[in-house]
């Protein structure tokens, strides 16, 4: 899946949902491709006293419900295809947890990684200035990605309202919270993700009490997943993995020592009162929850078969083929898909929006709580729309939020 084009997934997964929807052709093309998109050229002075030439993009996916959302990735490997497809899904993401934006995604080629933080900073100033025009806290609103982080979300901020000319903190999410960012975004993709769990859980009828777990990925969502899961609910962490290898222990992994641990030796693995195992076992444990937290393509139709969690919630990306979601939905296996389970950030992101916009700011418990609202709502929509068409919860997903595209294109009359 690694050598797919991304953009060319994107389209196949709108195809198909066009099929179910039977969309007309001509709304069909307009979902098929990005509304507009804007390439740049990057001339920074580099340490050394040489100018080195970025590439850039911003790409705006489709803005009908409102302005398009979206990261903005620093990568050696960036590509317009990616960025297109990731513009896409963060369409489809935001009209399913209803929020009022379209989606964006932005991306500058580079290796952020071997470079010094005054050549990032003057990175990230000129490609403010280059798509100035472009974005806006109306227009189009970026956040961080792959390789770009809070102090690059300032430096952004900082270099757009020089140009205005006032402070503009909304043009960009993901900002530190002393320059209006919000409260409860570092583990609002794990929390997000837990709530859907919880309802999940409620229409199979699963205690979760004591319900076992296991985590492939024990990463940022990964390692706030598994905490939360036994803070929240009283679940029973028995695995957790990460790219070196996993840990199992079926009386349950104590959070805070496997996170001290990891810590120290930056691997799971060997975790005092627990034995190793393979990411490939982890997956087929006999667990009430999976959670896949860490790359796409871990579940195929080759250990599918053999998966078996009540529940899959995947925290990652792309973590199941299509041919698995197809294997696992006939075995009945319950499905959270990724732009439904992990939506929490971009939720968060969007009540930072709303913050900066009414500055006033709020508590935690009230981020917490609007935040739950979203997801169960947006859970809900995705599971009576499955069971309403007979289908998996991926495409049921994709229902809701085409549709809802569909219907603000069709009520603004662009089609
Ligand atoms: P991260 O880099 O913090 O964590 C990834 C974890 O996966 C690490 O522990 C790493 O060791 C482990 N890993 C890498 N290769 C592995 C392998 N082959 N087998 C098992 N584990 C492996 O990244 P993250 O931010 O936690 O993101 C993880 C996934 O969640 C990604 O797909 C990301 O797109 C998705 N996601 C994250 C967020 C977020 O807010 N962090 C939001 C939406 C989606």
């Amino acid at each position: 899946m690694s050598m797919q084009n991304p953009f060319e997934m994107a389209r196949k997964q709108i195809d198909a949902c066009a099929k179910i929807l039977n969309l007309e052709p001509h709304v069909h093309e307009v979902l098929r491709n990005p509304m507009s998109e804007l390439h740049v050229s990057l001339p920074v002075r580099m340490d050394d006293g040489s100018t080195k030439v970025f590439q850039g993009f911003r790409v705006q996916y489709n803005d009908a419900r409102g302005p398009a959302k979206g990261g903005i990735r620093f990568h050696p490997d960036e590509t317009i295809d990616t960025v297109r497809a990731l513009a896409a899904w963060m369409t489809w993401k935001c009209a399913l947890l209803g929020l009022p934006l379209g989606g964006g995604k932005g991306g500058i080629i580079c290796n952020a990684k071997g470079m010094s933080k005054n050549e990032l900073e003057r990175l990230s100033r000129a490609y403010v200035r280059a798509v100035y025009q472009f974005v806006g806290p109306d227009k189009d609103v970026p956040a961080p990605d792959v390789y770009t982080t809070p102090a690059i979300m300032a430096w952004m901020m900082d270099e757009y309202s020089k140009i205005a000319g006032r402070n503009q903190f909304g043009v960009i999410t993901g900002k530190p919270l002393c320059l209006g960012g919000s409260v409860g975004r570092s583990d609002a993709t794990a929390r997000g993700g837990m709530y859907t769990i919880r309802e999940a859980a409620k229409e199979l009828g699963l205690n979760l009490k004591n319900a076992t777990v296991a985590v492939q990925g024990f990463g940022n969502a990964g390692i706030y997943a598994a905490q939360l899961a036994e803070s929240l609910f009283g679940c029973k962490i028995i695995a957790v993995s990460d790219s070196k290898g996993g840990a199992i222990c079926e009386e349950g992994i104590n959070q805070e020592g496997v996170c001290q641990f990891k810590q120290d030796t930056t691997s799971v693995i060997n975790c005092p009162n627990t034995r190793s195992i393979s990411n490939e076992e982890l997956l087929e444990l006999d667990v009430d929850i999976l959670i896949p937290a860490a790359l796409e393509n871990v579940i195929t139709a080759e250990n599918a078969p053999k998966i078996k969690a009540k529940i899959v919630a995947e925290l990652s990306n792309g973590p199941t083929s299509p041919e698995a979601d197809d294997i696992l939905y006939d075995n009945g296996v319950h499905v959270i898909p990724d732009f439904l389970c992990n939506a929490g950030g971009v939720t968060v992101s969007y009540f930072e929006m709303v913050q900066n916009m009414y500055m006033y700011y709020w508590d935690e418990k009230t981020v917490h709580e609007r935040l739950d609202s979203k997801m169960t709502i947006a859970y809900h929509s995705v599971s009576d729309t499955s069971k309403k068409y007979g289908i998996n919860m991926r495409k049921a997903a994709y229902v809701v939020a085409v549709n809802r595209v569909v219907e603000a294109m069709k009520l603004r009359g662009w089609v």
